[in-house]
């Protein structure tokens, strides 16, 4: 397996909301990036928010010179094969078990077999998705949290063939990047979304059944328990078909507890995704 020290070149495949966040930590880290998505205007839209992170972080915890120096590292491409230099590849693309498994058999092709393949899936299973390569050992889930410059947990999901070094190198390879991290079994929503997802899911039962306005289901999950965010604005900042997505699989695994509200599913149905569609319930 490729060691920690060795790694230089970081592969991700996504330049979406996460894969553009984990292109910038990796790259203001010092790693030379390559940033892969399906097409050139994907791939534009993420550099361009890796140049708006920057410019935020510039003057802030970097200096504009290791801003301008971590923007040179990193290199957008459409093309799978310019992922074959990575010493680790960091997978964050669409929340879809096909997809996800499709990526993973390509990269499984395209890259040195002792580089470690990580996924970012926020609830799928890390055992499917391995089984797609012949490497499954080599196989974990580095699960970065939104937005990942600011954020500084990551959690390490063991797959059933994971191996205990490649274990240990996704708690390196995230605390090389400034992170802490916490570690969880193979089971759906792992630590983080088997807690949130339903807590997020219940806010959205609350206003749908009238118990209170958005705005006081917010402000009483902030002031009551000392969150920076409510349910229904985490929910439009994290995007609502991710929630849903991430709600019907723990409902499909883990049964009724799980059901997704029906205002959530209605939101979703009339393409209010949250802030990256300008409105969820909230206007933005
Ligand atoms: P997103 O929709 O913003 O980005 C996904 C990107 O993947 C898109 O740009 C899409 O074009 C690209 N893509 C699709 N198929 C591809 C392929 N075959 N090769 C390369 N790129 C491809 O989604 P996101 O919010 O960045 O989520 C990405 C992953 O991270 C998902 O698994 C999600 O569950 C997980 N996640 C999301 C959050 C969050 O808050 N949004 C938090 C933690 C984890």
């Amino acid at each position: 397996m490729r060691e920690l020290e060795a790694i230089e070149t970081v592969g991700v495949v996504g330049a979406g909301t996460m894969g553009s966040g984990i292109a910038q930590v990796a790259a203001t880290a010092g790693h030379d990036v390559v940033m892969r998505d399906v097409e050139a205007s994907y791939v534009e839209d993420g550099l361009e928010r890796i140049e708006g992170g920057l410019d935020r972080a510039a003057g802030d915890n970097l200096t504009t010179a290791e801003a301008d120096a971590a923007r040179d590292r990193v290199e957008g491409v459409t093309d799978l094969a310019a992922l074959s230099t990575a010493d680790i590849v960091v997978e964050a693309v669409v929340e879809d078990m096909d997809v996800k498994r499709d990526v993973f058999a390509d990269l499984d092709a395209v890259t040195d077999d002792d580089v470690v393949l990580a996924t970012n899936t926020s609830t799928l299973s890390i055992t499917t998705i391995a089984a797609a390569t012949d490497r499954p050992e080599l196989v974990a889930g580095v699960h970065f949290m939104n937005p990942v410059p600011v954020m500084t947990g990551v959690e390490v999901v063991v797959g059933e063939r994971t191996a205990p070094e490649t274990v240990a190198l996704a708690h390196g390879f995230a605390e090389s990047l400034g992170k802490e991290t916490w570690e969880s079994d193979d089971k759906p929503g792992f630590v983080s979304n088997r807690i949130l997802m339903p807590w997020i899911n219940e806010g959205v039962r609350a206003l749908d059944e009238g118990v209170a306005s958005k705005d006081d289901i917010d402000r009483g999950m902030k002031l009551g328990t000392n969150v920076p965010m409510g349910p229904l604005e985490l929910a439009d900042h994290i995007g609502l078909d991710v929630c849903l997505d991430a709600t019907e699989t723990l409902h499909e695994e883990l049964g009724d507890r799980y059901k997704p509200a029906y205002l959530l599913k209605r939101k979703v149905a009339a393409g209010d995704l949250g802030k990256k569609t300008g409105r969820g319930f909230y206007e933005y």
